[in-house]
């Protein structure tokens, strides 16, 4: 076994950004079963993966009215699918379900908005959700909702709009349930709104610096920084559009551990996680018009992958305890804190 699969052997090591459901949920349309297990498991045990946070996500050409009907279809295929899986996944709603899935030899799915628009314009829904399970509000994806504006990939002149009046109660309401904020995708006004309103944790599932990718969808210093002193973490993306915005052809893995280098020694590398945001294999859900913007291909397309930067991080000096750390530890000290 070489350090680096040491390493992510011992680790609670955790994606945490994949879009699992929408995959799910668009396979079992065409007929599929079990995809889970056919599709991803034999990646994420190669990987020593323990943990996804799976994103609920809905396509703009479904919005509004649509949202909340697809987003109950990818609950309803992932709960499915949950019940064929012969006890292989487990649906985790807090730190402990992951810590006892983890003894258990078993792979823990963590839910996630990316985007309130299920909700429907109504904070009050979001109980409704967490009953289902989901424990990650992702306010906004990288357009214009009810309750929040998100950053464009492109446009660095879009100012938008920051948290609503709803998006405030939503915050709210998040935070009094017991579910973890993901500022990935808003605009600054919305991000500097939501560190404003919080008085918990705020993490980024899938976000890079800007300082090293130049793209409004990237966090700035300051961005940064404000999430560390919360107590939050960051997922570094390894999406090369969004790792190397300006030159994304020629995305590495090395990309990927220089953002965590620069986010660690700006604040400190409690601050790291990995929330790859793979899209590479979800083709067969074409629908999902988000590829087209976000994506050329994945710097890390299988969960195998994770060996190699492991070992970049190793190069870069960084110590064993800090890797484990940025693999899952430091998520998973949010979760502690926020899901109780
Ligand atoms: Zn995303």
């Amino acid at each position: 076994m070489s350090k680096a699969q040491e390493i992510l052997a011992r680790s609670t090591v955790i994606d945490c950004h994949l879009d699992l459901l929408p995959d799910l949920e668009a396979k079992h349309r065409q007929g599929r079963k079990n995809v889970l297990l056919e599709d991803y498991m034999e990646g994420f045990k190669k990987g020593g993966v323990d943990v996804i946070v799976s994103s609920i996500f809905v396509d703009s050409d479904l919005l509004p009215e649509m949202a909340q009907k697809k987003a109950l279809a990818q609950i309803a295929a992932f709960y499915e699918e949950l019940d064929t899986c012969g006890g292989q996944f487990v649906l985790a709603t807090c730190a402990e379900d992951i810590e006892k899935a983890r003894r258990e030899n078993k792979l823990a799915i963590m839910l996630a908005f990316e985007g309130a628009e299920p909700l429907s314009g109504d904070p009050s829904l979001l109980r409704v959700f967490y009953a289902l399970g989901v424990r990650i509000l992702g306010l906004c994806w990288s357009r214009s909702n009810w309750a929040a504006d998100g950053s464009r990939f492109f446009d660095f002149d879009y100012q938008g709009y920051g948290l609503t009046e709803g998006g405030r109660e939503l915050v709210r309401q998040a935070e009094q349930l017991g579910m973890v904020i993901d500022i990935s995708h808003t605009n600054e006004k919305t991000f500097w709104d939501v560190v404003e309103a919080s008085h918990q944790p705020i993490i980024a599932t899938h976000s890079c610096a800007r300082a090293l990718s130049d793209t409004p969808r990237n966090l700035s210093d300051d961005q940064i920084r404000a999430i560390a002193k919360l107590g939050g973490v960051i997922g570094i993306n390894g999406a090369s559009l969004v790792a190397r915005f300006a030159d994304p052809a020629g995305a590495t893995v090395s990309d990927l551990a220089a953002h965590m280098e620069y986010e660690s020694r700006l604040t400190s590398p409690d601050i790291l996680a990995v929330g790859l945001d793979q899209c590479d294999r979800l083709e067969s859900s074409s629908t999902m018009q988000k590829e087209e913007f976000r994506c050329v291909f994945d710097v890390i397309p299988t969960h195998e992958g994770l060996e190699g930067l492991v070992s970049a991080l190793l190069e870069k000096g960084m110590s064993e305890d800090q890797i484990s750390g940025a693999l899952g530890g430091n998520l998973m000290r949010v979760l502690r804190r926020v899901l109780g």
